[in-house]
């Protein structure tokens, strides 16, 4: 990555290094307690539906800015109504992606779906938006947040992001530290998510009908899925969940007469794709038309396909571009803020500002992050490597991709416990991305219920591009807030 030795570190929530011993004991009673409150995965070198690791995590909580902090919560509801607007602007959706989906063919399969939707009128007029907006600090502007991107399918981390802080709220105590558990914000992901969810399941309106998941063929964050299950049930003892890949909903669904998506004779209210966000989650035809058969049925979707497409890199890029965002905010307070937290992004249409933008990205790479039309982690392209990959592109190829400016994040210093990893861990340099949740619901002219719901916080070696949490290189976290201190700042 970009760190280089002069990337400032915060001030920590506590004073490390640790004595060996105290070290070796508290990550030792950690590892347990994480494992017993269901901050666990399964493992994905030794699988074994039976069994669970604990989930990667930093031991005690990493620092964020406060005051960004709570300018990413204050902002949620407003990128809420962002993202529900953006995905009902029917021209701005087709326009925005016109020259992706000429080349990017898992871009194209879903909006070939959005378009014979549109041409059929949608069944449900309603849509759930459980929204993910992630965030790094960036050094060059005082730790002012930057978005890295919006997510609007499958937005992780809420379920084990809430049990993460009673683990460092533990960890902390251990340690002697009780007194700075009060700059842990609290958080209710989990409820907010899920009670979005029953919120949808409310106005579908039919006491007998499920709440239906779609998941991936092995699920390795389970816990991060069965906690909203049993959530709901618990809190909720007269909903149910069901889960299914979209191989079985292809075998099993069908539409009632109503349109009512039906798994034999039970019908679905609201459809979670915790699935559906990447190609491989389509082997053959039946999954796309599962997925075109959802879409046309009358459960509420969480996400809908305009939903979905208005989460692409490329709408996002669309959107940061200028006056962008007057379409769809009127007030010139929001727009300004909303504006703040984005960072340069660039088209590589096959035009002259993509040409032009081509060009630069190949002068300064570093200074750059390339991004296809995909979810997940794993797929961007940084740095040094840029001008490879471009010119291994066509003119065209190169709309299915778009371009960023790196954020340069602080660094904090940590331990960072993984299963199987060296025991006592030791002191690495890490960085911490911020994402804030947000639950929005509403058809094309009203919006019902709009909320934020909650944070994660995902912390990755500061070596690493990317800390994709089952990838290996990132770890769960909860943010420890600090206050900007005079001249010393947050460092
Ligand atoms: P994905 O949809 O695969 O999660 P992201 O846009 O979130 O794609 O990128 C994945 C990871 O790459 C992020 O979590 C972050 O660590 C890193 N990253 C993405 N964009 C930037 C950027 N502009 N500056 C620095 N790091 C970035
Ligand atoms: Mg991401």
């Amino acid at each position: 990555m970009s760190n280089d030795e002069n990337t400032p570190v915060l001030r920590g929530c506590i004073k490390l290094p640790l004595a060996n011993d105290e070290l070796l004991e508290v990550t030792s009673k950690a590892k347990d307690y994480a494992i017993m409150h269901g901050a666990a995965m399964r493992s994905k070198t030794a699988f074994s539906p039976d069994s669970l690791n604990f989930a990667p995590f930093v031991l005690v909580p990493s620092s964020f800015p406060r005051k960004e902090f709570e300018k990413a919560i204050a902002l949620q509801p407003i990128i809420n109504r962002l993202m529900h607007n953006v995905a009902h602007d029917e021209e701005f959706i087709t326009t925005t992606l016109a020259e992706t989906i000429k080349v990017d063919e898992f871009t194209a399969n879903l909006f070939n779906i959005y378009r014979k939707v549109l041409a059929h009128g949608f069944t449900q007029a309603y849509s759930v938006g459980l929204l993910r907006s992630d965030y790094l600090a960036h050094v060059y502007e005082g730790c002012a947040i930057k978005q890295v991107e919006i997510n609007t399918i499958a937005s992780s981390f809420g379920g084990i992001a809430t049990h993460l802080v009673p683990l460092q709220n533990f960890v902390l105590r251990e340690l002697g530290h009780a007194e700075k558990l009060k700059h842990m914000p609290k958080n209710d992901a989990l409820a907010g998510l899920c009670d979005g969810m029953v919120k949808a399941w409310d106005i579908y309106g039919k006491p007998e009908s499920v709440i239906l998941f779609i998941i991936e063929d092995i699920s390795y964050n389970i816990c991060d899925q069965r906690f909203h299950e049993f959530y709901i049930r618990e809190t909720y003892p007269h909903i149910k969940v069901l889960r299914r890949t979209l191989t079985e909903v292809h075998r099993e669904g069908k539409l009632g007469q109503r349109k009512e998506l039906l798994l034999g004779t039970t019908e679905v209210a609201v459809i979670y794709f915790r699935a559906g966000y990447e190609p491989a989650h389509y082997p053959t035809q039946g999954e796309w038309d599962a997925r075109y058969l959802m879409e046309t049925s009358l459960a509420i979707k969480c996400p809908s396909i305009h939903y979905h497409l208005a989460g692409t890199k490329k709408v996002q890029q669309a959107l940061a571009q200028p006056a962008v965002l007057e379409r769809f905010i009127n007030d010139p307070e929001e727009i300004k803020a909303v504006g703040k937290i984005f960072t340069g992004l660039y088209s590589l249409d096959d035009n002259d500002a993509g040409n032009a933008n081509y060009e630069m990205a190949l002068r300064t790479p570093e200074k750059f992050v390339l991004k296809p039309q995909r979810e997940g982690g794993g797929n961007n392209v940084y740095g040094v490597d840029i001008p490879d990959a471009l010119k291994r592109m066509t003119r065209v190829e190169r709309s299915a991709w778009i371009l960023m400016d790196l954020i340069h994040p602080p660094l904090s210093q940590g331990y960072m416990v993984r299963p199987g990893s060296e025991m006592p861990p030791q002191i690495v340099d890490m960085v911490s991305e911020l994402g804030i949740f947000g639950v929005v619901i509403g058809d094309a002219d009203n919006i019902v219920h709009n909320y934020q719901a909650g944070h994660m916080l995902r912390t990755k070696l500061s070596t690493a591009n990317e800390g994709g949490v089952a990838a290996g290189l990132g770890a769960l976290d909860s943010p420890y807030l600090i206050d900007s201190d005079g001249e010393e700042g947050y460092y």
